[in-house]
């Protein structure tokens, strides 16, 4: 690294050129960095790595500003954008934030802001809040309710996400109380870790790529071209500012600024506060660091302070185009932790997605003893040299997941052998395959029992059809015995089979087979569920029930039909036809109707839970609902709420004082309900 301790104020200066080609190198892999961890949601360099890489340029910038050209990524926020979806441009720009690691930095850059506002500009406090470590978007709302949902992008242009966000379920469709006509709610969307780990779960259940860490899965999921697979995913959002057409806040401090949008039914994060000296924020940033941290359900990167009082934010202004001066993230260390590499081993997934996992000795990081972690896929194993016997860094990602950053290659001692991905599937020995996009590779045997075994462990979960005492190792067992070897040998087993099994006795036997025979009568949605058409999760499984009502409907329906369904997008509907047209399904499903299981959604089910392509006028005042609460459930309902009533009304909701809309319905024909009404039509 260069000393950049003693910077040079003169620009003219000449730039040594070790001090030029070091600049080149950080210019060249932060933006490829940037790319990698905005466009690609796949970064492959750590956080604190970045970090140091950025600092290490801006010194030589500081020192050298002629090395500060107008494309360096010292200078820009986030990525250009890149993708299929239309732009939209951002009110006022969003902006970056500049970091502070310590509490003498966050001293330092408090005497930065008096310096260079000549006046004191502390008195008016600080607000403190938590810095959420998930993805920025900019949500517009006009009169109130939520038209426009954007990517930051690079700050100036983002993304128009609209139908995603529309997904998330705690962004408001529609503002509590007084909104202004326009207003620009912004914010962060995460993905809680438990949320986050069963999503990871059910990936490697179905031989999916799991996701690094729930920044990327968040990230990942708003851009995904299908709302659909962005509604399996569940995202959850904090507001923390707001903007007006003329770019201020609604408030006049920070503080309030909160609380207004508390007011307007935004979820805001916990443990925000308010600081009167930068004393008190370094022991606020201390206790979230070291305790409140742990707690947490969802990932955050540190805290951000910001001056209070918006008119010194405004005396204050942004530094370099990038960030503003009035406000600064506190980043916290990460947690890492040294242990040995001991062996790296393959899973075979449900669809035959080989994943290899690292066996370590076991170390304690972030709270908690890590003994594997995932390695993804053996790409990621070579792009990062991992030798098996290597000393390697271990980071609990996001705190939960444990991650293999990389290994410690000054402590090799010559025994280390690099890996080879697996020529032949552990569990069945054929021969691998490549998937489409080259990364994964894949055991191609249907009749793979590693690959029968995670399927069959899915189709029995919770969610799926729910078979109680069928556990992955009686599934295990039930495979070796070769009782079964799919789901529809199971509809089949009888008790004399069980009992000559070890640990069956004749009750639990009798258990058994009256959960499978039980199970049957499950909603065609679960079964859906169950059969694990590659991208179809729960919603999306409920989604096709409700819409085609049997099974057969379903593997008839066109791709037309398929995609028309609102909330299932191409990928799914190409998905699910695929499944439809393979031979090997049909010859299944045809088993699963002969053993009796249900292939119906039930009535109450398909008529009454979805109002899927139905225009919904409400009028009047309801009982216990908000209008913006009533036209939510509409929405997430697949209704559309209109504020007219027009022949094309499916029905109106008519509270206490209803007036010329209730006449006019009434008029026309067009069916009147009240809030208990709907509240039943949208269950289920
Ligand atoms: P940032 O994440 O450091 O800070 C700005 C962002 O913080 C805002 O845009 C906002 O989305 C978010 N934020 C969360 N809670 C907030 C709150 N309460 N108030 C205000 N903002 C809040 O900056 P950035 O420009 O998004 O990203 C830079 C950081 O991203 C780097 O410091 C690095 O850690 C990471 N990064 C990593 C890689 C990599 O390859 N690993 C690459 C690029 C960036």
């Amino acid at each position: 690294m260069i000393d950049a301790t003693e910077p040079s104020p003169d620009a003219s200066a000449s730039v040594p050129s070790a001090a030029r080609q070091r600049a080149t190198e950080l210019h060249a892999l932060l933006t490829r960095a940037s790319h990698e961890y905005y466009v690609l949601d796949r970064p492959s360099v750590s956080d604190a790595e970045y970090d140091a890489r950025f600092r290490e340029l801006q010194g030589l910038e500081t020192a050298w500003p002629a090395l500060r050209t107008a494309d360096s990524p010292t200078l820009r926020v986030g990525a250009p954008v890149q993708s299929a979806f239309a732009r939209h441009a951002h009110l006022v720009p969003m902006l970056s934030l500049g970091n502070t690691f310590s509490a003498d930095e966050l001293i330092e850059w408090e005497a930065r802001l008096v310096r260079m506002a000549g006046r004191d500009v502390t008195e008016s406090g600080y607000t403190v809040e938590l810095k959420i470590d998930g993805a920025a978007v900019a949500l517009t709302y006009e009169h109130g309710v939520l038209v426009t949902g954007a990517t930051r992008g690079d700050g100036t242009t983002g993304e128009d996400i609209t139908a995603n966000i529309r997904t998330v379920r705690d962004v408001p469709l529609r503002l509590r109380g007084d909104a202004p006509p326009r207003l620009e709610i912004r914010g962060e969307i995460y993905l809680p870790f438990d949320k986050f780990e069963q999503m990871n779960e059910a990936r490697v259940r179905e031989g999916e790529p799991v996701f690094a860490n729930p920044r990327n899965a968040a990230a990942g999921a708003l851009r995904q071209l299908d709302p659909g697979i962005t509604a399996q995913r569940p995202l959850r959002f904090f507001g923390y500012t707001a903007v007006l057409p003329d770019g201020l806040p609604p408030a006049d401090s920070q503080w309030t600024l909160l609380e207004q949008l508390a007011a307007w039914g935004v979820p805001v994060a916990p443990h925000r506060a308010r600081c009167l000296s930068i004393a008190d924020v370094n022991a606020w940033a201390h206790n979230v660091e070291h305790v409140v941290r742990a707690q947490l359900n969802f990932a955050i990167d540190g805290g951000v302070v910001k001056v209070d009082r918006v008119r010194v934010q405004q005396d204050l202004g942004i530094v370099g185009g990038r960030e503003p001066r009035w406000a600064t993230a506190r980043k916290f260390a990460a947690d890492i932790a040294e242990t040995r590499l001991l062996d790296i081993k393959v899973n075979t997934g449900r669809t035959g997605v080989l994943t290899p996992y690292a066996v370590l000795e076991p170390v304690f990081v972030g709270g908690t003893t890590v003994t594997y972690a995932t390695l993804h896929n053996a790409d990621l194993i070579a792009s990062k040299d991992l030798r098996v016997g290597d000393i390697v860094q271990i980071k609990r990602a996001g705190d939960v997941i444990p991650q293999v950053i990389g290994p410690v290659p000054d402590k090799r001692d010559g025994t280390q052998r690099p890996w080879q991905p697996p020529t032949h599937c552990p569990s069945c020995q054929s021969v691998v395959a490549r998937d489409e996009d080259g990364v994964a590779v894949y055991c191609p045997n249907v009749a793979c029992p590693g690959r029968q075994l995670e399927g069959l462990v899915h189709f029995a979960s919770r969610d799926c059809l729910d078979i109680e005492g069928l556990s992955y190792q009686r599934i295990a067992q039930l495979l070796e015995a070769g009782l079964v070897r799919d789901a529809a040998d199971l509809f089949a087993i009888t008790v004399e089979q069980l009992v000559t099994l070890d640990r069956f006795a004749e009750k639990s036997a009798e258990n058994l087979v009256a959960a499978i025979a039980a199970s049957r009568a499950q909603p065609l949605s679960r079964l859906l569920f169950a059969l694990g058409i590659r991208h179809v999760g729960a919603q999306a499984a409920q989604l096709l029930a409700r819409r085609f009502g049997t099974l057969e409907a379903l593997a008839d329906a066109s791709l037309e039909d398929i995609t028309a369904v609102r909330g299932i997008g191409d990928v799914i509907a190409q998905s699910v036809r695929a499944f439809f047209d393979d031979p090997t399904t049909r010859a299944l499903l045809e088993r699963l109707r002969d053993a009796g299981v249900n292939l119906r959604e039930p009535e109450a089910q398909q008529a009454s839970a979805t109002l899927d392509g139905a225009t919904v006028v409400i009028t009047g005042t309801l009982p216990t609902l908000s209008r913006g609460e009533a036209t939510e459930l509409v929405e997430r309902a697949g209704g559309r709420v209109t504020g007219s009533v027009s022949k094309k009304t499916t029905f109106v909701v008519a509270g206490a004082e209803a007036g010329s809309k209730l006449e006019k319905a009434v008029a026309l024909g067009i069916e009147v309900i009240d809030e208990a009404e709907l509240r039943r039509r949208v269950a289920g």
